[in-house]
């Protein structure tokens, strides 16, 4: 890993503000890394309703959660951004002066970044995982049980259960099951909410003998010293039984929480950055709040605030990147100067 990166703007959070944001920054030579503790970019459209259609897009009369972000990724294209998934921001420290701001950024995963301006984009917090309800389940986590896939190598050749019936659950059933030495599927009814696909996909497995699907409850663990050995599987009323395992992934689904940003000196209304609605700029300068995580009287948690927050920081942004450079308002229709960054001239 390189140890330190440095850029113009590290976004907190990937959800369709901090995307659009990308487009607004990159008009005026900014370069952005992006951050999100999620493995995919669009936060809420992504994660909550990919399928569902949204009616007030400006200029898109219905589009999908999915496509929207779909959408915000070509649009973004041109500029390049740098995309960290899989990472939790933890810290944010204050470098530089208020005139001349700078910070240091550090994620869960090792990753340090330096930066001219923050902009936490982070939405109603980050997605964690809910932990299954097993006692002593946190004397084993990050290092046999895991909420995630963040390292494929760590399941090669090892007796692996997964427990759920979601997209996640199955999609790293199919991933994992051609590495590990043998995956078991736990769900407590034998009905998937997962894509129809993956199911079949997962059912054919199983017929062939390749995969164990157990239909029941994980609700104890053995091990010594984190790693672990078996996990105590009940179906019904039966008595539980051990199956042999190393690792144990549970996909209990994702809850928001605000997490480590209420410890980096923003004030915060009732978990809420306040921000002025000139700039989106926080009580520090160089740190913007953008989209649902701000506060401001009148404040809407739309997808299109968010956007309209985003251009606004960017103007402000610029003036730390870039101090000695003058600002000109261009449109995208008849700069050629923009267009050209665009790729389309
Ligand atoms: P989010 O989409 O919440 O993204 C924030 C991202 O930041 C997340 O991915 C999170 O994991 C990440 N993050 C936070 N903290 C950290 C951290 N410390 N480290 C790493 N990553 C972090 N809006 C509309 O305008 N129209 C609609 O029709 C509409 N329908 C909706 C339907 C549903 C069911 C829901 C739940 C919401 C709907 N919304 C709608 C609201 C809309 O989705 C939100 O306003 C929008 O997603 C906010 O975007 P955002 O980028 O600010 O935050």
């Amino acid at each position: 890993m390189v140890d330190n990166i440095e850029t113009d703007v590290v976004i907190v959070g990937a959800g369709p503000s901090a995307l659009f944001t990308v487009f607004e920054l990159g008009l005026l030579d900014i370069k952005v890394h992006l951050i999100d503790i999620l493995p995919r970019a669009g936060g809420q459209c992504s994660e909550l309703y990919p399928e569902k259609p949204i009616y007030d897009i400006p200029g898109h009369p219905t589009i999908t959660g999915a496509g929207l972000i779909d959408n915000l990724l070509a649009q973004i294209e041109p500029f390049h951004p740098t995309f960290h998934f899989n990472q939790l921001v933890t810290e944010l420290e204050t470098l530089g002066t208020p005139e001349a701001p700078a910070f240091r950024v550090k994620t869960d995963a090792g990753a340090t970044f330096t930066a001219k301006a923050v902009i936490v984009a982070a939405g109603g917090g980050s997605f964690q995982p809910k932990k299954p309800p097993i006692e002593g389940i946190e004397l084993y986590e990050d290092k046999s049980v895991f909420y995630a896939v963040r390292k494929m190598e760590e399941f090669r050749d090892k007796n692996v259960i997964i427990v759920g019936g979601g997209d996640s659950a199955l999609d790293w059933t199919l991933n994992l099951h051609p590495i590990a030495k043998r995956i078991t599927l736990v769900h407590r009814r034998d009905d998937f909410r997962a894509a129809p696909h993956s199911v079949n996909a997962m059912r054919e497995l199983v017929a062939a003998g390749k995969l164990d699907l157990r239909i029941g409850q994980i609700v104890g663990l053995s091990g010594d010293d984190g790693e672990l050995s078996g996990a105590h599987f009940k179906a019904g009323k039966e008595d539980a039984v051990v199956i042999a395992a190393e690792r144990l992934i549970p996909f209990f689904g994702l809850t928001m929480k605000l997490g480590p940003i209420a410890d980096w000196g923003l004030n915060l209304n009732e978990n809420l950055i306040p921000v002025d609605t000139a700039q989106f700029e926080t009580n520090v300068p160089g740190i913007f709040a953008i989209g649902d995580i701000n506060f401001y009287p009148g404040k809407l948690k739309l997808i299109l605030c968010g956007f309209h927050e985003g251009s606004l920081a960017a103007q402000k942004v610029h003036r730390y990147v870039y101090p000695d450079k003058k600002l000109t308002f261009q449109y995208t229709t008849s700069s050629t100067n923009l267009q050209k960054k665009l790729g389309v001239q």
